[in-house]
């Protein structure tokens, strides 16, 4: 019999803790998880899910466009937000109550209470009233929204509110040039919002392909965005009708709601680290070795609170590898190399390998297959919309290093190019494999001639 009440405590319920608990359950540990807020996590309660239904339901503008080069005529289209704010928290409850039952059905227990480490193996559960202890700790408790301080920063909202507003403004100003500033201003301008994003570098996306990122903000602009880079928001002020917003370029505007996506920061305050002795970096992120093991030997961590890759599939992996690991008798290190991902702006981009400027850092030699298309839909459409297609290829191996995207469903294509460039795929590979006639992607096994810049 163990001395503690619990082999592992999980603290938070998102995508990484759960799974852990989850798996680790499986494995016949006996599993606590709490959770503060709801469990989920980021992804499914303020984050990717209910993100991309707002990214679908803000497609239909331009479908609807789109439709009368196909003989369709759509009259007195109108848009509701409170509907589709309403639909979208019905499907969060849904799925927020299957992570319960998930743990439930392997015999987890569940709470929902914020939780503090006392000592490397003590859990107060602040709302409980009581403190637990458990033999190993597993913190999952993701990251928050961080806004820099410059006056007037209380009235901005972050992406959490972004999804429970009482009413759409008639103007926005989104502040930032990652993941979540740009999938938020393709939202907000396709549901009619006057959209600016306001970005401080000299273009949106860094670490991203440079192809990519010129081409998203040409498309962006193309839609309505004004994309304004080289500039910051240094002041804004509550007016009758919104926000007087002055920018570092000296200028003003006014606008109806500000936002800010200025990236995201570990949720480690409070929680008792000191108390354990658990070694954070300075962003507060918990340090932990390949197996997501910290400083202190019996705790754990995964997921955006390791600020390693912040992606939901990432901290699952992360989750179910630790649980491997300690309770499978199956130690497993996750590969962080090669991971795709998408970002669902509008048109989307999806990503997989290295970018052209890595991998000429990374090899001597390098290939570049491009190409820059209307898609077929276009032709009929009117749309002036354009895809880009963009292969990375180490010359001297021939291996594929990299494949960027830009257009109608680049996430699905990255998710099924990772798997050959995971394999190790070379361009002859490419080559060898026949089209899939007519679709976009066929342009990825068809491009024959070398780009020269
Ligand atoms: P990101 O780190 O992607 O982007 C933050 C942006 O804010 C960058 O453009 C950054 O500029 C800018 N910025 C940071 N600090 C300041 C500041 N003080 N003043 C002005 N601008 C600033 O963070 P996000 O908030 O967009 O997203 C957080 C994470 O969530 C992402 O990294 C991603 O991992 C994940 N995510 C994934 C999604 C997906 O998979 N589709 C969707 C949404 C989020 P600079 O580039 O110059 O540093």
């Amino acid at each position: 019999m163990s001395d503690y009440d619990y082999d592992l405590f999980v603290i938070g319920g998102g995508s990484g803790g759960v799974r852990a608990g989850r798996i680790a359950a499986q494995y016949g540990a006996k599993v606590g998880v709490t959770e503060e807020y709801r469990y989920g996590g980021t992804c499914v309660i303020r984050g990717c899910v209910p993100k991309k239904l707002f990214v679908y339901a803000s497609h239909f503008s331009d479908d609807f466009a789109d439709a009368a080069g196909f003989g369709w005529t759509v009259n007195g289209a109108s848009f509701d937000w409170p509907t589709l704010v309403a639909n979208k928290d019905v499907e969060i409850e849904r799925l927020s109550k299957i992570y319960i039952a998930n743990l439930e059905k392997v015999g987890a227990e569940v709470f929902k209470s914020r939780a503090e480490l006392v000592d490397p193996h003590t859990i107060d559960l602040i709302n409980e009233g009581r403190k637990v202890t458990a033999e190993r700790v597993l913190i999952a408790t993701g990251a928050t929204p961080f806004v820099p301080e410059f006056s007037g920063a209380e009235h901005t909202i972050t992406s959490n509110e972004a999804f429970h507003l009482d009413r759409l403004p008639d103007s926005i100003a989104v502040a930032g040039g990652g993941y979540i500033a740009v999938e938020f201003a393709g939202i907000f301008n396709g549901l009619g919002v006057e959209t600016r994003l306001l970005y401080r570098g000299e273009q949106i996306l860094r670490g991203f392909d440079d192809d990519l990122r010129n081409h998203l903000a040409g498309e962006m602009a193309k839609k309505g965005i004004t994309v304004q880079t080289g500039t910051v928001i240094e002041s804004l002020a509550e007016t009758d009708s919104g926000y007087k917003v002055a920018t570092s370029d000296g200028k003003n505007f006014h606008t109806g709601l500000v936002m800010f996506a200025t990236g995201r920061r570990p949720n480690t305050e409070g929680l008792g680290l000191d108390k354990a002795g658990v070694e954070i970096d300075d962003k507060g992120a918990i340090i932990v070795n390949g197996f997501s093991q910290s400083n202190v030997a019996n705790i754990y961590a995964v997921g955006d609170v390791t600020d390693r890759v912040n992606l939901t599939p990432v901290a699952i992996r992360e989750g179910h590898a630790f649980a491997d690991t300690v309770y499978g008798d199956k130690p497993t290190a996750v590969d962080h190399s090669n991971i795709a991902t998408a970002v669902f702006s509008q048109p989307e981009l999806g990503t997989i390998g290295l970018t052209e400027a890595q991998a000429r850092e990374a090899v001597e030699e390098v290939d570049i297959y491009k190409s820059v298309f209307s898609p077929m839909k276009h032709t009929l459409s009117g749309s002036d919309e354009k895809m880009l297609m963009k292969l990375i290829v180490d010359a001297a191996s021939d291996k594929v290093l990299g494949c960027h995207i830009i257009g109608p469903d680049a996430g699905e294509m990255a998710q099924l190019l990772s798997i050959a460039i995971k394999m190790g795929a070379t361009k002859a590979d490419f080559d060898a494999t026949i089209a899939v006639h007519p679709t976009a992607s066929e342009e990825l096994v068809t491009m024959r001639e070398k780009w020269i810049g």
